[in-house]
């Protein structure tokens, strides 16, 4: 590297779960200069097209820099006695089940391990929830089913050591595109790998894949199903690898039954892809929205894992199961206790000895005795005036919710609403009573951890600017101001980590796979200077994948298929409403857009909202390319521009989720989606509602 090339500050991209590492340098007027670190494991240098902009976007425009009480600027002190005052009144009145915290991926984990302890130790209550319920709930449930613990067996290594990836309800391209680059080199490199993609939408993914699977949307777990029956079928049974694991001949009687079940494919293209995955050992299945958005999402991840631990590829080079994750931190919240039924380090909620454990560390005057409430059932309880104070930290939930026209009435009607942000400009942050600054991207410090287990540091370049504080940092005057001073006395990131460190040693002798306690003794300037790591890394243990040697997290040590038979999205088409409707990102654009919108050429991409739709439906409906549509589900309606394109299937539509109330009123999509919910995961099937469609 050049000398004036030097990595000034080694930080992470505050967008997707492949956790980019970048290189940051600020300069005398407030700009900032973002390269891909060359150094960082999870990229080596490249950055996509969000990554590379986010310079673009760290300006003050539209920053929220004081504390705001009803509409006024006031001072910190003010705001949290105010803050602190409530929570503690509203508790004393109606317990501790009637507040709730609804944080976020774009947490760090020491922010999440400061809220997660507050609520679930001092408040002593469960309803705590991350935006990421939305995101990969059911991959954490089916990993839970499958090896007793949410453990992501490979690492990115394996998507390049693989002779067959394939991409399971994935834009890959579009939505972890340096992930994505990764494979395409490798290929280059080893033209014989093969890239398979299972969508029921031809994405920019497709275009670099040897097959394309257009299934019928929700059908993932029929075919599945249909290939673990033709691993049996091909005597390709792992018999060695399946005496370490439960199940397998009800799982495979639950496939047998759904051989007929209906994915819209050939025999001959289903034949084509069995056969494919059966004779190439090295093979990875990558898992995302597609599969996790689902009534049944947590089915569909066991149906992919049930195949990979059948034929005992799993946790060796270039095999297994890999889900990725939408959001920077999705993995951090999940190890950290962000869900609102899971406890710190891979710790659960309905085992008595871990709540005892994580009791007695705390110290703490309580412990949630078992899960609170998941997202979709907590704006639901505040619809209702169960929860009577919301505390919202980095999202907007007026928007990104499914049913978002009922969750921002019971956002506005529930009594008493505080919201952390960067930003009062969002459709949540206008209904909140507190607005609490806090600092973005580029101002905190901290730690994220990656789709593959890649704990990462993010670093400061910019002041904070304002009155603007880390989110610990608000979360612990918060727990001191309630009464718990000592328990939140914190002087530094570094001081958290340490201690979640301490803790995950405890995750660790009582047998949990998240053991990060080598690091529990480090001191303030090797946490600064702290190089991106694999967990687990413990004394006996570091880094590394899990799981080749047959050894699980469920009390017998083995892991279990589960049997699983297919389900079709719980909305049903119907002449009123004859289209499914499929949500999802665009390339260029990220969650609501509050910081990417600010990119130009970001926005230049694609720069207006709008509804795929094929053109045999267009043509029976009378819509033209780029007419503006009208679109209704039974929870509400949105106005989007059409695009007519065979990449959708007849009777499917698709739209992107970015747009709010702030940036396009009449394009609010998840207002459309309904809050069905997968009745194990808690993750709400944002890929299969159903609208009409209609010329506006
Ligand atoms: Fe950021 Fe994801 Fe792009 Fe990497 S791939 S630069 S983490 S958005």
């Amino acid at each position: 590297m050049k000398a004036d090339r030097v990595c000034e500050i080694r930080s992470t991209c505050p967008y997707c779960g492949v956790g980019c590492g970048v290189c940051l340098s600020a300069d005398a007027a407030g700009g900032l200069e973002v390269r891909g670190d060359p150094d960082h494991p999870a990229n080596f240098g490249k950055l996509c097209s969000k990554g590379s902009a986010l310079g673009e976007t760290v300006g003050l425009e539209g920053r929220l820099l004081a504390p705001r009480v009803g509409g006024t600027d006031t001072d910190w002190d003010s705001a949290l006695s105010l803050v602190a005052g409530r929570f503690k009144e509203i508790i004393e009145q109606h317990g501790p089940e009637s507040v709730g915290f609804y944080v976020s991926g774009q947490l760090l984990t020491e922010d999440y391990y400061v809220a997660n302890k507050l609520m679930k130790g001092y408040i002593g209550a469960a309803n705590i929830d991350t935006n990421s319920r939305l995101c990969m709930a059911s991959t954490v449930a089916g990993h839970r089913r499958a090896f007793g613990t949410d453990t992501v067996p490979g690492t990115y290594e394996d998507l390049e050591e693989a002779d067959l990836v394939v991409l399971v309800g994935s834009n890959l391209a579009w939505c972890h595109p340096v992930l994505y680059q990764r494979i395409l080199r490798a290929r280059k490199k080893r033209p014989e790998m093969k890239l398979v993609v299972i969508d029921p939408r031809r994405t920019a993914s497709c275009d670099g894949a040897d097959m394309h699977l257009a299934l019928k949307a929700g059908t993932d777990a029929a075919l599945f199903n249909g290939l673990l029956c033709a691993i049996h079928d091909a005597g390709a049974v792992d018999k060695h690898f399946v005496t370490h694991v439960n199940g397998f001949d009800e799982t495979l009687a639950a496939a047998s039954s759904d051989r007929d079940a209906v994915t819209g494919l050939s025999d001959d293209d289903l034949r084509a892809f069995y056969d494919l995955w059966i004779r190439t050992e090295k093979a990875v299945t990558v898992f995302s929205q597609g599969v996790n958005q689902s009534s049944s999402g947590t089915d569909k991840v066991n149906t992919i894992l049930n195949c990979h631990l059948a034929t005992g590829r799993i946790g060796l080079p270039g095999m297994g199961p890999f889900s990725v994750t939408g959001q920077p931190n999705a993995m951090g919240g999940r190890e950290v206790g962000g869900l609102a039924n899971m406890l710190a380090c891979h710790l659960e909620l309905e085992n008595a000895d871990h709540r005892a454990a994580v009791h007695e560390f705390w110290g703490s005057p309580a412990i949630a005795q078992g899960p609170g409430l998941k997202a979709v059932e907590m704006f639901r309880a505040a619809g209702e005036g169960r929860i009577k104070a919301l505390w919202i930290i980095h999202t907007n939930p007026a928007v990104s919710m499914p049913d978002a026209d009922a969750v921002r009435r019971a956002i506005a009607d529930c009594e008493f609403v505080v919201v952390s942000d960067i930003t009062a400009e969002t459709d949540t942050a206008r209904l909140a009573d507190v607005l609490l600054p806090a600092s973005a991207w580029g101002e905190k410090e901290g730690t994220v951890t990656g789709s593959d287990r890649l704990i990462s540091r993010q670093r400061a370049a910019l002041p904070a600017p304002g009155q603007a504080r880390p989110d610990w940092d608000i979360l612990a005057e918060i727990g001191r101001r309630m009464g718990w001073y000592e328990a939140f006395d914190y002087a530094s990131p570094a001081e958290i980590f340490r201690e979640y460190a301490a803790l995950s040693g405890v995750a660790g002798k009582l047998g949990r796979d998240f053991d990060i306690s080598g690091k529990a003794e480090m001191d303030d300037r090797a946490y600064d200077t702290m190089a991106p790591f694999h967990w687990p890394q413990s004394a006996g243990r570091r880094g590394g994948r899990f799981f080749a040697d047959g050894k699980f997290y469920h009390p017998d040590g083995k892991a279990r298929m589960v049997p699983v038979r297919y389900r079709p999205p719980e909305a049903k088409q119907a002449p009123r409403y004859p289209f499914r409707f499929n949500t999802g990102r665009i390339r260029d654009q990220w969650h609501t857009m509050t910081r990417t919108a600010r990119s130009p050429r970001l926005a230049a991409h694609l720069a207006e909202p709008f509804l795929d739709l094929h053109p045999g439906d267009a043509a029976r409906l009378g819509i033209s390319h780029a007419d503006l549509v009208r679109v209704e589900s039974p929870e509400g309606r949105a106005i989007l521009r059409a695009r007519l394109t065979d990449a959708q299937q007849p009777g499917d539509v698709f739209a992107p989720m970015h747009w709010t109330g702030e940036t396009a009123p009449c394009a609010r999509v998840d207002a459309l989606v309904a809050a069905v919910t997968d009745p194990v995961s808690g993750q709400p099937e944002s890929k299969a509602s159903v609208v009409a469609v209609t010329k506006f």
